[in-house]
């Protein structure tokens, strides 16, 4: 018989899982592996609070596995390394994303596109090699593989950097790859949430121009005056959005429900490109005419490879990039995802995981 989450490994670990559909999180006590020699274990400070992390506790993909400890946005302190590990030390700020191994010799692990992998193994949700779950950041501790542990820049905050790990990556590696990096360009980002406000810092640093374009007012000034954006507009103005109709180069969607793409395109000038982010529970309708008739492209991306994850947090901290985040502890997570789930959050949570786990074991 199959051990328990307790028992399967030699290490008492502790943090809370959702145990059912409803996505509600509670207190969960399970195990962590022996730090083996390719490994770095970390005692976790922050996690981030990723939309997906809602996406899976609620089964809205329909391939989440209970109980599941969620979170891929990870911060923390090296507390043991493997003797193979030289690139870390005890006690190194280190960060771990979306994934914690790969088959490390596929064409996609030979180019630093590890997230491509065919068996590249997710944080959480997830079997590792041997066969055991992957359970996530809303615990105290971790052990991952070196690879896939990224350092933290000093000058960063441990909060404000976690929701870069996930959020960050996702949207630095397609402005990479799709060249949405011209100066003077002009960006447009749908949805002002945790991917889209880090997407507005980054585009700003790239030179862009950049457009917040929001589903309410609710966050113009907020766009505009604190996180830099240079316009804002409102998805449903319909006069607004005519006026902006082939203005923009690029658009990042980061909408986390079923949406439509029409409006959108119609932003786009003829070779324009949009990038779609989000994970909505069901296919989005894909307008073939604005596509042909004005030579427009629309991409896909999933967060990026360990190498240009490391690339991504040097450029933020060169560029004095955080999240703006509002800091939780864990016996809040439930009220939290609650007001995930009605874009409520300026503009990530992050759970004070050290300090919240610590007391509630007490
Ligand atoms: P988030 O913080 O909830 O932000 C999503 C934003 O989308 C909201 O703030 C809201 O912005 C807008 N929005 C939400 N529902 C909407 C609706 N019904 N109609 C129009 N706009 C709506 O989520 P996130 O963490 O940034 O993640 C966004 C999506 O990306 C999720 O689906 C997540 O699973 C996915 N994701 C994908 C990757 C990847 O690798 N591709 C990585 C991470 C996350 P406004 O208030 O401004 O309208
Ligand atoms: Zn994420
Ligand atoms: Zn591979």
């Amino acid at each position: 018989m199959a051990k328990s989450p307790e028992e399967e490994h030699p290490h008492k670990a502790f943090g809370w899982a959702a145990k059912d559909t409803s996505g509600i999180l509670s207190p969960f006590h399970f195990s962590r592996r022996d730090n083996g020699v390719e490994d770095v274990t970390i005692k976790i400070l922050y996690c981030g609070v990723c939309h997906s992390d809602l996406h899976a506790a609620k089964n809205e993909w329909g391939f989440s596995r209970y109980p599941m400890v969620p979170g891929h946005e990870i911060v923390g302190l090296v507390t043991k390394t493997g003797s193979n590990v030289m690139k870390f030390k005890v006690d190194d700020r280190v960060g771990v994303g979306v994934m914690v191994n790969s088959c490390k010799s596929c064409e996609y692990c030979h180019q630093d596109l590890e997230n491509y992998c065919p068996q590249m193994i997710f944080t959480y949700n997830a079997q590792n090699h041997d066969g055991t779950k992957t359970y996530g950041g809303y615990s105290n501790t971790i052990v991952v593989d070196q690879h896939f542990v990224v350092r933290i820049p000093d000058s960063m905050p441990s909060d404000g950097c976690a929701p870069l790990l996930c959020a960050g990556i996702t949207v630095y590696s397609p402005m990479k790859y799709y060249g949405m990096t011209e100066p003077g360009k002009h960006l447009g980002i749908v949805g002002l949430g945790g991917l889209g406000h880090v997407a507005v810092k980054i585009g700003k640093a790239f030179g862009l121009k950049v457009t917040v374009i929001s589903s309410s007012s609710r966050k113009e000034r907020e766009a505009l005056d604190r996180l830099g954006a240079d316009s804002f507009l409102v998805s449903n103005d319909p006069a607004k959005m005519k006026a902006a109709f082939g203005t923009m180069d690029y658009i990042i969607d980061t909408v986390s429900a079923v949406h439509a793409l029409a409006p959108f395109l119609s932003l786009l000038k003829t070779n324009g490109k949009l990038v779609t982010l989000g994970l909505p529970e069901k296919p989005l309708e894909l307008p073939i005419f604005p596509l042909v008739l004005g030579r427009k492209l629309v991409g896909g991306s999933d967060v990026g490879g360990m190498k240009e994850t490391q690339e991504m947090l040097d450029f933020c901290a060169k560029h004095n990039i955080a999240a703006d985040v509002e800091v939780i502890q864990m016996d809040q997570i439930n009220t939290a995802m609650e007001r995930l789930a009605k874009s409520d959050v300026r503009y990530r949570f992050v759970i004070d995981v050290a300090n919240s786990l610590a007391q509630s074991q007490l």
